[in-house]
């Protein structure tokens, strides 16, 4: 965890940053309103702390720029000042500020309460980039992972592949068994692609019956090596439901990096044209993209 310290008393910020540091966070330092607006912009860090007294921009100011930072929207911030007049706190946290602490502080008590901070992000976080009934990171997380693995790899020059699944006939087996077990099925699906990925890759849930999977340094080769016997050990995989074995298959399209593009919205659409053929040659399978299948998925 990283936390940003904007004060310009050089020997309060030092102390700050020792009993943080001492408490295993790490620490970026600013001296003036100023330049912590832009290390909290290009840092990001998880935590903000801010003294309110500054010459040029003060700590109520930093903290009305931030708040049109889009990535910092749920970062914590903490004024710590000597500004204890009743005024100035309800000023502080009327900008939104999710703590105010009175100089001189207790590093006791600013460990308790920068923990109770990251805390309440934590659970927030977890919350908004999980699907409720999978348990797997939903679209907008997964698409983040996507993003870092391609960051990742490009650096080093390694591959990463892309796969789109789709359950086969799913409108059918909700009709055939009712709603309640294809919920059923598709959290046991996510459970069953989370455990056969496991140390090679992450998947998330797309949509409805629809699911996106990245394996950062495999091949097309190596992930379709993977995907198939996934696909073939699902399709032989019962579910139980109200002492039933229920059954599905799901076909599934792959594209890779560097080979089908290099950004993500061009990877998946390829991984979906794949998936597509995989659904027009006769599902429960796994289809590599070529660019040849263009112009093919029009309806
Ligand atoms: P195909 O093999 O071509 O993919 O056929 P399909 O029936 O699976 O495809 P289609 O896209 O027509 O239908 C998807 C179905 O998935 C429709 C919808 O009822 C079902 N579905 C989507 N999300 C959920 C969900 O959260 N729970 C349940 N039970 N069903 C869902
Ligand atoms: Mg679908
Ligand atoms: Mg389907």
């Amino acid at each position: 965890m990283r936390i940003l310290v904007i004060d310009d008393d050089v020997f309060m910020r030092k102390s700050i940053s020792l009993v943080l540091q001492k408490n295993g966070y790490e620490v970026i330092e600013a001296p003036d309103g100023e330049t912590g607006v832009e290390l909290a912009r290009s840092n990001l860090p998880d935590l903000i702390i801010c003294d309110v007294v500054m010459p040029g921009i003060d700590g109520f100011q930093v903290k009305k720029i931030l708040e049109g930072v889009e990535e910092l929207q749920t970062t914590p911030f903490i004024f710590l000042t000597s500004k204890s007049d009743l005024d100035s706190k309800v000023a502080g946290f009327e900008l939104g500020a999710d703590d105010y602490i009175i100089k001189p502080f207790n590093p006791v008590e600013l460990i308790a309460r920068v923990k109770a901070a990251l805390k309440r992000v934590q659970a927030f976080k977890q919350i908004s980039t999980t699907d409720p009934l999978t348990k797997l990171p939903n679209r907008k997380a997964i698409l983040e992972i996507i993003d870092k693995a391609l960051a990742e790899m490009k650096s080093k020059q390694g591959s990463v592949s892309i796969a789109m699944f789709d359950i086969d006939h799913f409108k059918r087996f909700n009709d055939t068994y009712g709603h309640l077990a294809g919920d059923f099925v598709l959290a046991s699906v996510a459970k069953f692609l989370k455990s056969e990925f496991e140390g090679k890759g992450q998947v998330g849930r797309y949509g409805g019956e629809e699911f996106v999977a990245v394996f950062p340094g495999l091949s097309c080769r190596e992930a379709f090596e993977l995907l198939d016997k996934t696909r073939e050990k699902l399709s032989q995989t019962p579910f139980k439901w109200e002492n039933t074995d229920l059954f599905i298959t799901m076909s599934m399209g792959v594209s890779c990096f560097p080979d089908h593009g290099d950004d993500r919205t061009q990877l998946i659409e390829r991984a979906d044209t794949a998936l597509y053929a995989a659904k027009e040659s006769g599902r429960n399978r796994v289809v590599i993209y070529s660019p040849d299948m263009e112009g093919k998925n029009e309806g």
